[in-house]
């Protein structure tokens, strides 16, 4: 099945085109519609499965589609365990966005804040974080939620494993209600299934 059939745009075809992706892997083709359709979702999906693009790749479609109120506001919030995989899903935005006009910034601790404060101001749409970090940024008063429109949970069981729940029930305490939830994990373990059930109303449910 191409990519096309998916219902996904053509500057996001394109770009993952030039990435030689011929077609979607399968927890890509189970999970691109549904967060299409936005729905609510839990996928239970390894790293080198192609997870980062199963929410990437809808996620650029929905916000190039729907037109935001107040601008330079955070339209979508992916979170994620480590500094590294923040950054690495970052670059996955920029590569895939690369013809879209969408912003991203990968957010997370051990570096100044000042330049991440600066960025936030400038304006982004998309916002990679860690949970640490990102509260302080909230607590500075530097980040506002009020046009969230997605959420996403990506490797729960390992912000789980590394302690992070307070954090998330704290930063998900703070977004919209109203907001679209998707979390990723490599299993869907009993610790897990209990996040989604407090954080994640009615999903579809996903494995691979
Ligand atoms: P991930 O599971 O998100 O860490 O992705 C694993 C690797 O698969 C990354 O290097 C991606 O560039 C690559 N990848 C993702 N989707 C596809 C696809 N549809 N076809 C070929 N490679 C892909």
């Amino acid at each position: 099945m191409p990519f096309s059939k998916l219902g996904l745009s053509n500057p996001i075809v394109t770009a993952v085109t030039e990435q030689g992706y011929t077609s979607p892997t399968p927890i890509q083709a189970k999970s691109i519609p549904v967060i299409l359709s936005g729905r609510n979702l839990i996928a239970a999906a390894q790293t080198g499965t192609g997870k980062t693009a199963s929410f990437v790749l809808p996620i650029l479609q929905l916000l190039s589609q729907s037109q935001t109120q107040r601008k330079k506001r955070i339209r979508a919030l992916i979170l994620t365990p480590t500094r590294e995989l923040a950054v690495q899903v970052e670059a996955n935005i920029a590569l895939y966005g690369k013809h879209l006009a969408l912003t991203s910034m990968a957010m997370y601790g051990g570096v100044d804040a000042k330049p991440q404060r600066q960025r936030l101001l400038d304006g982004v749409d998309i916002l990679v974080a860690t949970p640490g970090r990102l509260l302080d940024m909230y607590t500075q008063r530097a980040i506002h939620f009020d046009e969230l429109d997605i959420l996403v949970l990506d490797e729960a069981d390992r912000m789980l494993d590394m302690g992070f729940i307070e954090d998330i029930d704290k930063i998900m305490d703070k977004l919209p209600a109203d907001r679209q939830s998707l979390l990723f994990s490599a299993t869907l373990s009993h610790q897990v299934k209990a996040l989604a059930k407090t954080a994640i109303d009615k999903p579809v449910e996903i494995s691979v």
